[in-house]
């Protein structure tokens, strides 16, 4: 049997009279007999979740939805166990940003963006109208859903639903559900085709809910904001998407760079000043071609990825603006380096360094050796973020090591045998 029907059916038998309730610590109430008619659905065979359905059906109103509408699209829905518990996981082991920018910018990949930026026709009045130029948003639809092929088969109210029931981010998916029953209702796409990944993200440029209502366009001008079938569309929303976000037309997203020897590493994730600022501490771009006139006006942020091993990076507003698509440096790395090979550009000068996946018990236990040492990096919850990294680059300078806040195995073993956890090698 498929495991999500047998544990969709688990799921179900769990919440008849005769049996427990797992999903609640009180004891369920009896279902109650639906009435006839379509003003209120019939049971979904989970107290709990019917609960949350009446409830929800009251603020959905408030927002101005009608009962007829949220009736029919959540009649039949039950909470789906897959996307409760893909919602849950935490990976064991984080992806070395190296690794993940390797298998970002394929050969493949490569080859295919540079077929897409001469092929399409619609690229002048997308460039022109957003001031997004094309390998940016290529390199957007080869990460979201290579190039338009991988678009996600969930049934967004059904996930929706489900994230809000299941109410770790109830406020964020009850307002993306508004948002997917609005789209129903205003016809630009039926329910059939409100289709996406577990998480709710749409079409070939994998919009929310919202962002579809707020941003996407009709770049086919057709009177449709398809974004599952149109390319066209898809690319002019992902396009306007950037723009909202800061796009900066006429500016690179980013340089990579080279610095003089003893350089402060506590610099990076940093101040943002200009190219002409960071040259007087020596930093210049790492393949020696001057910076254009539009990049000069750019105040850039430095960037140690991969720490001082790897290869170092000034981040232009518009790095910034492509982290409103995912607001992870690695990510926005990725487009950007994919669109700079799309663009013809040559490799990076510095190769990414290998470095040992770390595991979860691993972050944790440098955060909360941090804690100990008296450089805290708030809750040890094992996401490396910018309090961790802040608190290891201060650790780091006051041992005198390269203070580049980057967490290696290394550190990690230096931090615990430092706090007492591990007994020096
Ligand atoms: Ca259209």
């Amino acid at each position: 049997m498929d495991r999500r029907i047998f544990l969709v059916l688990l799921l179900a038998g769990c919440s008849s009279p005769s049996s427990p309730n797992l999903a609640q610590a009180t004891p369920a109430p009896a279902p109650t007999t639906p009435p006839a008619g379509p003003a209120a659905p019939p049971s979904s065979g989970d107290a709990g979740f019917d609960e949350w359905r009446g409830q929800f059906r009251t603020r959905a109103m408030g927002a101005g939805l009608s009962a007829g509408l949220i009736d029919r699209e959540l009649t039949g829905v039950t909470p789906n166990p897959r996307v409760i518990s893909l919602d849950s996981a935490q990976p064991e082991f984080s992806k070395p940003v190296g690794d993940y920018i390797k298998g970002t910018v394929s050969d493949e990949r490569i080859a295919r963006g540079q077929r897409y930026r001469s092929e399409l026709p619609f690229w002048p009045g997308i460039e022109q109208q957003y001031g997004v130029p094309r390998d940016i948003l290529i390199a957007v639809w080869a990460m979201e859903s290579a190039f338009g092929a991988v678009q996600g088969d969930f049934d967004v109210i059904r996930c929706m639903a489900s994230l809000a029931y299941h109410g770790r981010r109830r406020n964020f998916a009850e307002g993306e559900l508004i948002a997917a029953l609005r789209i129903i209702d205003s016809g630009e796409a039926s329910r059939a085709q409100l289709k996406g990944s577990w998480a709710g993200a749409m079409g070939q440029t994998q919009f929310l809910p919202s962002n579809y209502l707020a941003t996407a366009v009709d770049g086919d001008r057709d009177g449709k904001r398809d974004i599952w079938g149109s390319s066209n569309d898809a690319l002019a929303s992902a396009a306007n998407l950037l723009a909202k976000g800061g796009w900066v037309r006429g500016q690179s997203w980013a340089r990579e760079v080279t610095l003089p020897a003893d350089f402060d590493y506590s610099l990076t994730e940093g101040p943002r000043e200009t190219p002409d600022w960071w040259a007087q501490i020596g930093v210049r771009p790492a393949d020696g071609r001057p910076w254009s006139a539009a990049d000069l006006l750019a105040k850039a942020q430095l960037a140690a990825p991969a720490g001082a091993s790897g290869p170092v990076f000034l981040l232009l507003p518009n790095h910034f603006a492509i982290r409103t698509y995912n607001n992870s440096t690695a990510y926005a790395l990725g487009v950007g380096l994919l669109a700079d090979r799309f663009a013809g550009g040559a490799p990076l000068v510095t190769a990414w360094p290998y470095e040992t996946p770390l595991a979860i018990g691993d972050r944790i236990s440098a955060q909360t050796a941090l804690l100990r040492l008296g450089f805290n990096p708030g809750e040890p919850d094992g996401v490396v973020g910018v309090n961790t990294r802040t608190a290891l680059r201060n650790w780091q300078k006051a041992r005198g090591l390269t203070a580049d806040g980057y967490l290696s195995m290394e550190m990690v073993r230096r931090l615990n045998v430092e706090a007492g956890a591990l007994p020096a090698a």
